[in-house]
């Protein structure tokens, strides 16, 4: 329901747990955040409230300068702290808003390839695909978000993070929405402004089948097949 996203100099746990607190009005029934940091790829997620999550964060802090996290409206698998996104599976992890129609077709084929699943969501295939893409070591991260995408029917806001790309992050969107924000030497992405207002002011939203990779030197966008777009930023006047 909620996603946000960093990636910079900084740690970023509790930024990205205060920009999903501003999504809060959206409604949810469990949160998580995924950080890649010194000690790997790290995740910590919990049914209920973001109060949940901070108590989760409290017992097994966190590191990292690259994140993302989620807020969850469950639309496939019920609230749980095994259905809490991100979804995370061989180094890559996912938060995802809406649903991916061709779920069931796409988990069985991967099954039959020897993946296992931990959770009954239609977003866990996601990470499955976007980590089998990666296996061959020929893709890199957008080219393996890319390759994923191609596969899957449905709506989506997307935000995917890897191990073996620790300092950027992937997202696209196809009908739910997506704004990317950009910093000074960091960069930054929500599924609506309020929750990175505090920290930038200079907006970009994705429109229909559009990707963004950003690192902490800045953000890049392409279109559905894959050509650059140039589209400056929109400055937010707006205080919230
Ligand atoms: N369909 C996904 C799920 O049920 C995402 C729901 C959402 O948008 O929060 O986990």
């Amino acid at each position: 329901c909620g996603i946000v996203g960093y990636v910079g100099p900084r740690q970023c746990v509790d930024l990205v747990v205060s920009g999903l607190k501003k999504l809060e009005y959206r409604g949810y029934d469990s949160a998580g955040v995924a950080v890649v940091g010194a000690s790997g790829l790290e995740v910590a997620r919990s049914k209920g409230k973001l109060a949940n999550l901070v108590g989760v964060l409290k017992e097994r802090p966190l590191h990292g300068t690259t994140g993302i996290g989620h807020t969850r409206w469950a639309t496939h698998g019920r609230p749980s702290d095994e259905n809490a996104h991100p979804h995370r599976y061989g180094g890559v992890a996912v938060v995802h808003n809406g649903i991916i129609e061709n779920h069931l077709a796409l988990r069985s084929s991967l099954q039959g390839r020897g993946h296992q699943f931990a959770s009954e969501t239609d977003t866990e295939i996601f990470a499955h695909l976007i980590a089998e893409a990666l296996e061959d070591g020929k893709r890199n991260l957008v080219q393996a978000v890319r390759t994923a995408l191609s596969q899957i029917q449905g709506t989506y806001a997307v935000a995917v993070i890897s191990d073996r790309f620790p300092n950027e992050i992937v997202a696209a969107k196809n009908a739910s929405p997506l704004v990317v924000g950009f910093g000074q030497g960091e960069s930054f992405l929500a599924s609506d402004v309020p929750a990175i207002l505090e920290h930038t002011r200079d907006v970009v939203y994705l429109e229909e089948g559009e990707l963004a990779h950003l690192t902490a030197q800045g953000i890049s966008l392409e279109d559905r097949d894959g050509v650059p777009l140039d589209r400056p930023p929109r400055r937010i006047e707006w205080s919230a």
